[in-house]
């Protein structure tokens, strides 16, 4: 009997909370702020980054894998006040803050705009320092996701992510297997000091925007047959890698600039970085780009030279590749470099393919 009491009483309570929420999210849609409001994710590019790649945290994870979790919490509670160092992310989110400031002086009504998400597996007490160190250097990100330890990917997908960034290899693989594009951030070894008007994104080619099917040859079979390959085929457009709905997502606001006569002032710059060279293999991907309707603003082809010089040229405030010796060569000489774990590349180091999980010898 009490039983069942206590069960209608909690159902009774439960209704409640529901109304009381129900009346404080009316009561918070309807409050006047001059802060802008989240776009809604159908509209929005929504970037979804994790905590430790906006913010370098690097002697906090420290504390956390030498002492545990309780003195990791207890450390963050003690610099609550002091705000976390920037991140690899920090200067692209940063940047996407810029833009929408210039597409909402043109478009006030639209929501058309970038939307980021902060992904954290932290501890509820360690979001009090996060929601400080956001506030301290004026980024507006408004929603959190605490994923406690489990895999994001559902979070993604709730909140249309167009490009999802991490530390954590495992979940960004996870996340490029369920379609979603993603890339693991690496810090540069040098500061570069970026442009703060206009974002610049560099992307590799073959298996970043493109699938992986024409790396296939050039691992399996070399260069020559690789470079006939593509003059047989260069009509036939490649498949889309995991990176391509980012750039068209890029491609849409960069369209809003144009409409408004800003194309020289446009505060979004893409680059294609490849290895290919223009005169045996380039025209296939510039014709592919071409069929999906996607503009780059300058197509970069190295025929085999290091791409981390002229990434230092350029400066952009991220870089994707598919391999990982690019990925070191770029940081290496300065530049904020994002990992695709996605294709066949993944199987080979510097050419040579990888037996085994590589071994101490
Ligand atoms: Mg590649």
């Amino acid at each position: 009997m009490s039983e069942i009491k206590s069960k209608s009483s909690a159902s009774t309570e439960e209704k409640r909370a529901e109304k009381d929420w129900h009346a404080a999210k009316t009561a918070f849609e309807n409050l006047k702020s001059n802060k802008p409001r989240p776009p809604k994710p159908q509209h929005a590019v929504t970037i979804a980054v994790s905590s430790r790649t906006l913010f370098n945290m690097v002697d906090e994870r420290k504390i956390y894998e030498d002492d545990g979790l309780e003195k990791y919490v207890a450390y963050q509670l003690e610099h609550e006040s002091e705000p976390l160092k920037p991140g690899a992310a920090f200067p692209f989110v940063k940047a996407l803050m810029n833009i929408n400031v210039r597409l909402r002086e043109l478009y006030p009504d639209s929501e058309e705009l970038f939307d980021i998400v902060l992904m954290t597996n932290n501890h509820a007490q360690v979001g009090v320092r996060l929601i400080n160190s956001i506030n301290h250097y004026d980024l507006t990100i408004e929603r959190f996701c605490m994923t406690g330890g489990k895999s994001p990917i559902g979070y993604l997908k709730a909140y249309m992510t167009n490009l999802y960034l991490s530390k954590d290899s495992e979940k960004v693989g996870e996340a490029i297997e369920e379609g979603i594009a993603a890339a693991t951030m690496f810090m540069p070894d040098t500061e570069t000091q970026l442009s703060s008007t206009q974002l610049r994104v560099a992307f590799d080619g073959d298996a970043v925007l493109f699938s992986d099917e024409s790396e296939v040859i050039v691992k399996e079979k070399g260069l020559d047959s690789f470079f006939e390959h593509e003059k047989q085929f260069e009509n036939k457009p490649l498949a889309q890698g995991p990176l391509k709905c980012f750039l068209e997502a890029l491609g849409k606001l960069q369209r809003k600039f144009y409409a408004k006569n800003e194309r020289l002032n446009c505060p979004i710059r893409t680059y294609l970085v490849t290895a290919r060279s223009a005169a045996s293999s380039g025209a296939r991907v510039l014709k592919t780009l071409r069929s999906w309707g996607l503009e780059i603003d300058e197509a970069l082809f190295l025929a085999g030279a290091p791409k981390g010089p002229l990434l230092q040229k350029i400066r952009p405030h991220i870089f994707f590749d598919d391999q990982m010796f690019h990925i070191e060569g770029a940081k290496e000489l300065g530049t904020i470099s994002a990992h695709v774990p996605y294709g066949i590349g993944q199987k080979y180091n510097k050419g040579k393919l990888i037996e085994q999980p590589a071994k101490k010898e």
